[in-house]
């Protein structure tokens, strides 16, 4: 887990560039199909294998934004 890699992935959450933000969506869209997507708070969903946020209210946040933790199962590469 990079902490540093976190952190800016909550940054580019919050204002990302036109492409951060396409990137996202595309992993989010492999995400919504996989079984270790969760149900987490309210309208949070979270990867059940690393606890990360991956989408709130169907918008993409913080792990599908990250440049360098991973999909635990390699279904997308940072
Ligand atoms: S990060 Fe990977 S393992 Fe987790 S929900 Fe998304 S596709 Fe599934």
């Amino acid at each position: 887990m990079n902490v540093e890699d976190i952190f800016k992935s909550w940054i580019k959450t919050i204002n990302p560039t036109e492409e951060q933000l396409q990137l996202a969506k595309e992993r989010l869209d492999i995400c919504n199909t996989c079984p270790s997507k969760q149900k987490g708070m309210g309208k949070m969903n979270i990867c059940n294998l690393c606890n990360c946020p991956i989408s709130y209210d169907e918008k993409p946040i913080g792990k599908t934004y990250s440049e360098k933790n991973d999909c635990p199962l390699h279904k997308w590469k940072s």
